[in-house]
């Protein structure tokens, strides 16, 4: 079967809620796919920051074989032998005391969310019912009906009412206004702290320190979602690390799960993670054996491989070079570490350009249509990156 054969099965037998470039990939290595037909590709997406290791990382896909033969799947019915392991590397990586493990990132967003409910109702004194959550505006936390409720996008939200009360949205990077919009029921404030889905919007610097402290001052719980900006992706473990702004619960997902399997979580100290008490929250799949010895191997190679200090040095090199490139349409290069986009003119369709891209061998995809981000796998190679930035070079310089 060819690559248009595969496109027709999609379109015949799926839902139509996505839109992909028209490429097929059967293959993929490192930072490089394949087609059907052997045309072979730089990844510049990494499946939206969930393959920062690398496609099919050795090191990653014989911890997936080793656990198959063991055990895959038990439920928390019963304990397993991986998932204590797996939760005390992901403390001992992040730094904080306690992890409860879930699938995806929603999931993960979601049990954040029930967490500062219920601190909110147990420990600051909030009537049940009454508790709010603050988020802010062109947010992107996921697909599930309450956090489809924080977001402001039309696409996420037409029809899919009615929403779940309890959220307030003010503007993102105002901080005046978060603290305007804390009430004696405010419970949390939750953000991305570089904005992913939105562009790759990077906040004015201070931001996440002056949350933090605004957080403290009113006790109210400061989440942040690092699903797409964590595990090294924008130069540093975790992006709150550039400001050192710690977070009360850090939502995570995606390169967790090592690019082979959904893993996420959520991580935060005793005193917020206690009051989930047996019974209060769960999930058949997370912490389950594979998952979790799939995500220690992940962590592992995060760590072995200094991926951060890797997305450090190639991510200057990236925004310094791409910024050079001529390009009348280009307004922006901008990012952290290898999470990037390139701005183009309002009203540019940068879909035409992403095809372009791949006809010329590299993979990425623009977001609110003059937006293309660039995020590859973390462990890509100057020499590599050198390479993908001749062929951007290229496509652009065609651009009139
Ligand atoms: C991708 C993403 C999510 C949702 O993750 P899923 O695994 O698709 O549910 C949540 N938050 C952010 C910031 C993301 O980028």
């Amino acid at each position: 079967m060819k690559s248009e054969d595969f496109i027709k099965l999609d379109e015949t037998y799926g839902a139509h809620n996505y839109h992909p470039l028209p490429v097929v990939i059967s293959r993929a290595e490192g930072v490089k796919v394949w087609d059907p037909e052997g045309r072979e590709y730089f990844d510049f997406l990494s499946a939206y920051s969930a393959v920062n290791q690398g496609h099919r990382h050795p090191k990653i896909i014989k911890a997936v074989m080793d656990q198959c033969q063991k055990v895959t799947l038990t439920s928390r019915a019963f304990h397993n032998d991986k998932m204590g392991l797996f939760l005390k590397k992901l403390c001992e990586f992040t730094g904080f005391e306690a992890a409860l493990p879930m699938n995806t990132g929603a999931e993960a967003v979601e049990t954040a969310l029930k967490a500062a409910r219920r601190w909110g109702a147990e420990k600051k004194g909030v009537p049940n019912g009454k508790q709010e959550i603050i988020c802010v505006e062109d947010n992107f936390h996921g697909r599930t009906i309450a956090v489809i409720t924080m977001s402001n996008d039309p696409d996420s939200l037409v029809n899919y009412g009615p929403y779940v009360p309890g959220f307030v949205r003010v503007a993102y990077g105002d901080t005046d206004a978060i603290e305007k919009a804390i009430t004696p029921n405010t419970v949390a404030v939750i953000l991305e702290p570089i904005q992913g889905e939105a562009g790759v919007r990077v906040p004015p610097e201070g931001y996440l320190t002056k949350i933090r402290s605004i957080c403290t001052k009113h006790n109210v719980l400061m989440i942040l979602d690092e699903v797409q900006t964590g595990f090294c992706r924008t130069g540093k473990r975790f992006a709150w690390q550039h400001e050192n702004a710690r977070p009360d619960i850090m939502c995570l997902g995606k390169a967790l799960g090592g690019g082979v399997m959904p893993v996420s979580a959520i991580v935060a100290d005793h005193k917020v993670m206690d009051v989930f008490t047996p019974g209060t929250h769960g999930s058949t799949f997370g912490g389950n054996p594979l998952a979790s010895a799939v995500a220690i191997a992940a962590l592992e190679v995060l760590e072995e491989e200094k991926l951060d200090e890797n997305a450090e040095r190639l991510g200057k090199i990236f925004r310094e070079e791409v910024s050079k490139i001529p390009c009348k349409k280009v307004v922006e290069v901008r990012g952290k570490g290898l999470l990037n986009a390139v701005v183009f003119e309002k009203g540019f369709e940068a879909w035409n350009v992403c095809v372009a891209l791949k006809d010329a061998g590299l993979l990425a995809k623009q977001t609110h249509g003059n937006i293309i981000r660039f995020a590859p796998p973390l462990v890509i190679t100057e020499k590599e990156l050198r390479e993908a930035i001749a062929i951007i070079a290229k496509v652009f310089s065609t651009i009139k």
